[in-house]
């Protein structure tokens, strides 16, 4: 739909600003996100629910967890919810038709799944459509190449752009290049992602795609090439949100399949003068609906207590969102759907939320409508990192609060869990909105060595899902939440986060 330039620049600048902290929360280490993040000391009457003693499991509320997570290992139906997702609807990027669709298909799950006030919490999304792209290595030594436009980029005209080739090893040695160098040519910057279990690899290698192209643009580039932020070798490219400075020329940005950075690094290498035509049809059409998707299990005690877990329903345009993140909508839907005939003391927030991909859109707006209730939000959790199993229980919660995520870490250790840190950055990126009301998190790591020769290609497809995986995801996450939900106690207010050094 038509919007006006100055509510289409108010939605970019949210749009920028929500882009690094998404960016810095799916990685993990949001130095950068969380400084600019607001962080003020928990205001009293915002600092949770009232001061209660420090929570500790019952023997009764352990053995009940733990046949949760026993009876998980034989068989859930996670994985049936993610494939009905990606078969029923694919991919699902913000604002398109299959967005609505998503949308539809969340309600009419979570229904099936028999969650209580089950709803659709409207959420206004931009709405980017990639168009034809195509590269071209036109010197020294012609060939075409495999990319594809980063989320966001604008595009090109129809004759695309043709210039010389620069390469920058990292965006700080582009910074660091002469501005005479740069300015007219095509800034190509190959940083090679590294393999970790961990969100470590992703995290180093990011700010390439979400800050490089501004970079390059404020030294006069016309454009920008990235090798694709992911570890695997296919002649398949990586998308994935760029963020465009205020002030800063916009200009097209696009990621090559790691061969064909390969290619075209070793052209430069050659010494000779490398030239390339770029050509991208992306653009941002405007704003459209999307939605929130949301459904209950009711607290028997204290309903008004809320433990949120939630997932992301959009997807980006190339895969069909199998991994991201239709997996992590089966875990935790399937595990609140396990832990309800047990009817806990709080209640437990099933959010499948709108854009996550490009602007955090939904979970913004969560935090906006929801204000008032948040200092209730006694503990929350995303699944987004994959499907890969569980090995690590991080958390940012209150001190008084850590033997508690002790107990629950032990509760998981026949899953072959550890307890990681109290400084967990994000919890997921979707609850970044929620820390400036100190929520507390717990983050299930998720073993990523794997997720990121998939994450944001054509290549996140549904055989990449290995249904016992999932089941080991939902033994974690329905003993836990289900622990968490049960026993009396605060667990917040949470720590700032403390960037690493
Ligand atoms: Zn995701």
């Amino acid at each position: 739909m038509p919007v006006s330039p100055s509510a289409m620049k108010r939605s970019l600048v949210s749009l920028a600003v929500a882009t690094v902290a998404g960016i810095a929360g799916i990685a993990g280490i949001s130095a950068m996100a969380l400084q600019s993040a607001p962080s003020s000391p928990p205001p009293a009457e915002n600092a949770g629910p009232a001061p209660s003693p420090p929570p500790s499991l019952t023997a009764e509320i352990r053995a009940r967890a733990a046949t949760l997570r026993d009876e998980a290992l034989r068989g859930t139906r996670a994985y049936e919810i993610a494939r009905s997702l990606v078969v029923e609807v694919g991919p699902r990027p913000a604002g398109s038709k299959a967005d609505a669709a998503a949308v539809e298909w969340a309600l009419r799950k979570m229904k099936e799944l028999g969650f209580a006030n089950v709803r659709a919490e409207k959420v206004t999304v931009p709405h980017w459509v990639r168009g034809q792209e195509s590269g071209r290595i036109l010197a020294p030594y012609p060939q075409p190449v495999v990319l594809a436009a980063l989320g966001g980029s604008v595009g090109t005209t129809d004759e695309g752009i043709e210039a010389e080739v620069i390469e920058a090893a990292s965006v700080e040695a582009l910074d660091a290049l002469d501005p005479a160098r740069v300015r007219g040519k095509i800034v190509f910057l190959n940083v090679r992602m590294e393999r970790t279990r961990d969100e470590k690899g992703y995290g180093d290698a990011v700010p390439a795609r979400s800050a490089g192209p501004s970079h390059a643009a404020r030294l006069g580039a016309v454009a920008v090439l990235i090798r694709s932020i992911g570890t695997d070798r296919d002649r398949v490219p990586h998308t994935g949100g760029t963020r465009y400075e205020e002030g800063v020329p916009r200009i097209p940005a696009a990621a090559l399949s790691n061969p064909d950075a390969d290619l075209l690094a070793a052209q430069v290498a050659s010494g000779k003068p490398v030239t390339f035509r770029l050509k991208l049809g992306s653009r941002l059409l405007g704003e459209a609906e999307s939605a929130n998707v949301i459904g209950e299990v009711r607290g028997r005690e204290r309903p008004e207590e809320i433990v949120l877990i939630a997932c992301h329903l959009d997807s980006w345009d190339l895969g069909t969102g199998a991994l991201d993140d239709a997996a992590g909508c089966g875990i935790v839907a399937e595990a609140a759907r396990r832990i309800a005939p047990l009817r806990p003391r709080r209640t437990i927030r099933v959010v499948f939320f709108a854009n996550e991909e490009f602007g955090l859109s939904g979970a913004r707006a969560y935090a906006e409508a929801h204000a008032g209730e948040l200092a209730k939000h006694v503990l929350a959790a995303e699944s987004d990192f994959g499907a890969g199993r569980v090995w690590r229980l991080r958390s940012r919660v209150a001190p008084a609060a850590l033997p508690f995520v002790g107990q629950l870490a032990e509760l998981l250790r026949p899953l072959g869990v550890e307890q990681g840190d109290n400084n967990e950055s994000s919890g997921g990126a979707d609850l970044i909105p929620l820390q400036p009301a100190h929520v507390p998190v717990l983050a299930f790591g998720q073993d990523a060595t794997h997720y990121f020769d998939w994450h944001h290609t054509a290549n996140d497809t549904l055989d990449k899902i290995d249904p016992k995986e999932l089941d080991q995801n939902v033994a974690a996450w329905a003993a836990v939440i289900y622990a968490a939900a049960e026993t009396p106690g605060t667990f917040g207010p949470a720590p700032d986060y403390v960037p690493e050094p």
